[in-house]
């Protein structure tokens, strides 16, 4: 088969000709404002970066949600992580984005500029690459993420099982998108009236996994990938709904999502991980949010294996309005620290760093305007 060159393939999916005809069906379907809830960041950037929530604006209210992992990984396991870097026969790998994201006083970047033993790393399979290497140190993957990253940190710690490494373990701090959904939906002040689901996610659940909630809330979702075409189709989806009075899931990202998902990599999770409620930073406890490591798997837990290492004091950043940024309650140019005390290069809190938070996404592509 002829393979495509990426970007000839990645411009059919920006095609300025086709968005602006997906740009004008959604302003005749739309009979009055709808609000839509993105929930991944990947898609809250793409939306600002391809100025599509601002076409939109008349006709849809796009509201920003809590699918950053790096955002909503709770504080205390980002302490803990810190914690474990410093104490000298630890080697804390990491994800390069959580690196930056402030815990209560700092960040592991700056733990490492003390000192810290940190390690960025692409994959969790680099950090068992690490354990083989470094055989008198202790190797601790931080595993953050959703439903994407999980089948890959379940794997490295099946892998490390399979080779004997004692010196590896997971700081596990999974979350999972529908709980957070569901909580959103559940509060008296939620404003969505539709949402569009992160197609990367629904690459590893299926599509079928957002029924049960749409058949629950009547609230219509579509799932959607993150160029401007996905995202307009998406939005689209949800107009029509609304329009017409219908809620159900609809797919309209069929070239990475199936309708029962990856089973294989469902199997690989279930196997290494169970549910449990779980805090979500900005949230507090999200019932059956999160996963922790099955009792089978418990020798590679570091919250265990490190028990004595836990943080005891954790304290937020009493400016930082990151918990009604991510539960959609405000915008982030209407938090007073935006722009000002807190920047991509000062950051008070995790969605003003990652690089799918909802704070980076404004400052990048909607600076506040300057004071006169
Ligand atoms: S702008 Fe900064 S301080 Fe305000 S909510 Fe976002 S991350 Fe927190």
């Amino acid at each position: 088969m002829e393979r495509r060159p990426i970007m000839k393939y990645l411009d059919e999916f920006r095609d300025p000709a086709a968005s602006r005809k997906l740009l004008d069906e959604i302003r005749r379907q739309a009979t009055r404002r709808w609000t839509l809830m993105e929930v991944c960041g990947g898609q809250t950037h793409s939306l600002l970066r391809h100025g599509i929530a601002s076409a939109l604006e008349e006709v849809v209210e796009l509201i920003h949600g809590p699918g950053c992992p790096v955002c909503v990984t709770p504080l205390e396991a980002i302490d803990f992580a810190q914690k474990l870097a410093l104490r000298g026969d630890v080697i804390l790998a990491s994800f390069g984005d959580m690196l930056r994201v402030p815990g209560s006083s700092r960040s592991l970047l700056d733990v490492k500029s003390v000192g810290g033993r940190v390690k960025a790393v692409y994959s969790p399979l680099d950090a068992v690459e690490l354990a083989r290497r470094h055989p008198q140190d202790e190797i601790v993957f931080f595993a953050v993420g959703f439903e994407t990253t999980t089948p890959a940190t379940a794997l490295a710690v099946a892998q490390a099982a399979r080779e004997g490494l004692e010196n590896f373990s997971l700081l596990v701090a999974h979350v999972r998108v529908l709980p957070a959904m569901e909580a959103l939906a559940d509060s008296p002040d939620c404003r969505v009236q539709a949402f569009l689901a992160a197609g990367h996610v629904c690459a590893i659940t299926g599509y079928e996994a957002y029924e049960p909630f749409v058949a629950k809330y009547r609230l219509p979702v579509a799932v959607t990938g993150f160029e401007p075409l996905d995202l307009l189709q998406g939005i689209l989806a949800c107009v029509r709904q609304l329009e017409s009075g219908e809620a159900r899931v609809e797919n309209q990202y069929a070239r990475g999502v199936r309708q029962e998902g990856n089973l294989p990599a469902q199997d690989m999770v279930r196997e290494v991980y169970e549910i449990r409620d779980c805090p979500w930073r900005g949230f507090g406890v999200i019932p059956r949010g999160g996963l922790r490591l099955r009792d089978a798997w418990r020798y590679y837990d570091a919250s265990v294996r490190f028990a004595s290492a836990r943080p005891l004091d954790i304290v937020e950043h009493p400016d930082c309005r990151s918990a009604e940024v991510l539960a959609g309650r405000i915008q982030p140019p209407e938090c007073p620290a935006f722009g000002t005390n807190c920047t991509p290069d000062a950051p008070q809190g995790a969605p003003m760093v990652s690089s799918e938070g909802a704070c980076a996404a404004y400052y990048r592509y909607r600076p506040a305007p300057a004071a006169s």
